[in-house]
């Protein structure tokens, strides 16, 4: 690090810093192993009309689980494999895989739309929507059965290129969603000038017991609707959650009161228990 920033100064010695930094290295270094021995694996989070109870979609979220039966933490792992440029590959993994499963539902008549997260270093890969399309037709699965989550870290470059590389996107069919709408910093002229579908509104606007504040959920929703877009709510945990949504007029939710992200086995059998409403 001292390297990096210019050479012979000299530091401090911290050894709590030094730990982390060894810390993260060890880290590192398993993440590396981990691309090549395939010690990955997804889950899928249902996202539901909360209002009829029908399944909207799923979210395919990624896990990993080192050999000596440790699982890692996506919040962990995904920012450290964004900086040592691992994302590109590992998230065109997951697309692959994503699209397979949802072709796999797809033919034996459980249909429905699987929504893949994608880093900002995987959107900005000049042959991004060359390797969509590529899965598409090696996977076999239509357009619409695939939705791109992409954060506001992502739009934040040239906005003739994002609003192309969209463009393509919605072209094969594919529904674009913005995650974790709200915690970005980029500015709100994008949501016209882009074609995004959908609004995910981060969970970290949920009103809860210690936060009983809902003026910016409100404002989002609000926004969305404005906007014309689809506007889904992640981390409802609560009836109270689901009912103050359904009272602002966003249907859509996805969260822990609904379902946990799950094995494919398992969501086949959350949907088959499901009772439906009307
Ligand atoms: P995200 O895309 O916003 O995904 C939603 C996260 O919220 C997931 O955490 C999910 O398990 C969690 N969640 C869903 N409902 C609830 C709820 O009711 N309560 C609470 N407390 N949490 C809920 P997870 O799986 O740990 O993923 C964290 C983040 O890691 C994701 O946030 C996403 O940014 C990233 N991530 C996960 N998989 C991938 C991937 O394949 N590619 C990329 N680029 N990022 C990924
Ligand atoms: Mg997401
Ligand atoms: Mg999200
Ligand atoms: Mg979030």
């Amino acid at each position: 690090r001292a390297k990096a920033d210019g050479g012979n100064c000299v530091r401090f010695f911290d050894a709590s810093l030094d730990a982390q930094m060894r810390e993260q290295q060890a880290l590192l270094v398993a993440l590396r192993a981990a691309v090549h021995e395939a010690q990955f694996h997804l889950v899928y989070q249902p996202q539901v009309n909360a209002r009829t109870g029908a399944v909207m979609g799923v979210e395919a979220l990624l896990r990993w689980t080192r050999p000596d039966g440790v699982s890692v933490s996506p919040g962990v792992f995904i920012p450290l494999a964004e900086r040592a440029g691992l994302m590109p590959h590992l998230g065109t993994w997951v697309l692959r895989e994503g699209a397979r499963q949802a072709r796999a539902w797809q033919v034996t008549g459980r249909e429905v739309r699987v929504a893949v997260n994608v880093s900002a270093s995987q959107f900005s890969e000049p042959s991004f929507v060359r390797t969509v399309q590529e899965v598409l037709a090696s996977t076999g699965v239509p357009g619409r059965l695939l939705e791109l989550e992409v954060t506001e870290s992502a739009l934040l470059q040239d906005v003739a290129r994002v609003r192309g590389v969209l463009e393509e996107i919605k072209a094969l069919g594919i529904t674009v969603a913005l995650d974790d709408f709200g915690t970005g910093y980029s500015s709100l002229s994008y949501l016209h000038a882009l074609p995004i579908d959908l609004l995910k509104i981060d969970r970290s606007f949920m009103p809860s017991a210690q936060r009983p504040v809902h003026t910016i959920l409100s404002a989002i929703v609000g926004l969305g609707q404005a906007l014309g877009l689809h506007v889904i709510a992640e981390g409802v945990e609560t009836q109270e959650q689901q009912d103050l949504l359904l009272d602002l007029g966003c249907e859509r939710a996805q969260g822990f009161l609904y379902a946990r992200p799950m094995s494919a086995e398992q969501v086949d059998a959350w949907r088959q228990d499901r009772p439906v409403r009307r």
